[in-house]
């Protein structure tokens, strides 16, 4: 008797596991009941649109959709740059579903393959499955773990935080928010920030408790998408001057020497040090010359040149060059005005972008490489 039960519960389950077409159900997983299947058969869906890219944004809760739908995007890229004997494996496997609410689910999905007998794991991907009468839709978690956390509306920006929030420096973001965005030639957007304390924080209120390419990375933030931002500060000037010129600005005329030296001065360096400090444009220019002082035979020229990394007892990242051309973008303000520094941002990428960005701080404040070191430790000393 005993023989045919487990053959008629293997056949169940192997059943359970057809039924799915692209995901993967361990036997230990419990899929009882009439609305968790449900919410199983939804997730299959998305799935199965996510591997053909083709999403139906209805599956979304309406809720952050835009942000949702930027992290599906992640998962869709993930599924484009499968090679084809990847594309053949079902790769993904249901680790997890329980109900955090009445009508929620939390469902966490594990990515797998093979390479080489050796299993990898590219994602835990967690998400919230929103249930009414009608329909089931799906979210990232970040409403959700963010629940209990603090709620404080500065301008334009709605910070939430579960520590103390530094209003100074939540002050100082939004007007550099309104101040960035009227260079730019628009209007100051809303913004939600979420105080995170770490890189890995940030993934997971987004959906991957396990990523592979963000495997032991710790700082940094994230953003500006769908109007959201994370960061360990309340700062996030720097990206938020790259966000504006995205939007105006057409991706292969901007400079990334010029654009880095407008978010440098306007925004800030974008880490933070060991004490949890922007790195502010001032701070750097007097590292910049106590590193000149000890380092007598060091140029300006050549450190704009070869971007040395010399802050790195500061935070890692930061560029001398990004410094440098911090101090050329408040000169070009100075002198030829927004639309001087517009020019220049828009002097033109790719492999010419020094050329172009030499060629263009020539005509517009007569720098070049003859006179880059006396006219630039000039500038320095008006940062006193
Ligand atoms: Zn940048």
């Amino acid at each position: 008797m005993k023989k045919y039960v487990i053959a008629f519960v293997l056949i169940l389950v192997s059943i359970q596991i057809q039924a799915q077409d692209f995901i993967v159900i361990p036997k230990h997983i419990n899929i009882e009941g009439r609305e968790k299947k449900k919410v199983i058969q939804q997730l299959d869906s998305l799935l199965h649109q996510i591997i053909i890219q083709k999403l139906d944004t209805n599956l979304i809760s309406k809720n952050k959709r835009d942000f949702t739908i930027s992290v599906i995007d992640k998962l869709m890229r993930y599924e484009q740059k499968k090679d084809s004997v990847a594309k053949l494996i079902l790769d993904k496997q249901l680790i997890n579903i329980y109900p955090i609410d009445s009508q929620q689910y939390s469902i966490s999905v594990a990515y797998l393959y093979k390479k080489d007998e050796q299993i990898i794991l590219p994602y835990i991907f967690t998400l919230i499955a929103d249930c009414t009468k009608e329909n089931i839709t799906f979210s990232v978690p970040l409403n959700y773990l963010t629940r209990y956390w603090q709620k404080t509306k500065i301008g334009n920006i709605t910070y939430f935080h579960q520590g103390k929030l530094d209003i100074e420096q939540a002050i100082i973001f939004d007007k550099k928010n309104t101040q960035i965005a009227t260079l730019m030639g628009l209007k100051a957007e809303k913004m939600d920030f979420y105080m995170c304390d770490s890189y890995k924080e940030i993934m997971q209120l987004i959906g991957f408790d396990y990523s592979y390419s963000a495997n032991g990375i710790a700082t940094g933030g994230y953003g500006v998408i769908a109007n959201t931002i994370f960061m360990n500060h309340e700062d996030f000037s720097h990206d938020v001057f790259h966000y504006y010129s995205g939007l105006v600005n057409k991706r292969e005329d901007r400079n990334w020497i010029a654009e880095e030296g407008v978010a440098y001065t306007l925004g800030n360096a974008y880490y933070t040090d060991e004490e949890g400090k922007m790195v502010t444009q001032k701070r750097l220019i007097k590292e910049l010359e106590n590193y000149l002082i000890q380092n007598q035979d060091s140029t300006l020229w050549q450190l704009f040149k070869e971007d040395y990394p010399i802050f790195d007892s500061i935070a890692n990242d930061l560029s001398v060059r990004s410094v440098i051309s911090s101090i050329i973008v408040d000169e070009v303000l100075l002198k030829k005005g927004k639309i001087g520094v517009l020019e220049l941002v828009n002097s033109g990428g790719g492999k010419k972008k020094f050329d172009n960005y030499m060629k263009t701080i020539d005509e517009l404040i007569g720098i070049n490489e003859n006179n880059f070191n006396e006219r630039i430790k000039k500038l320095m000393k008006d940062y006193k």
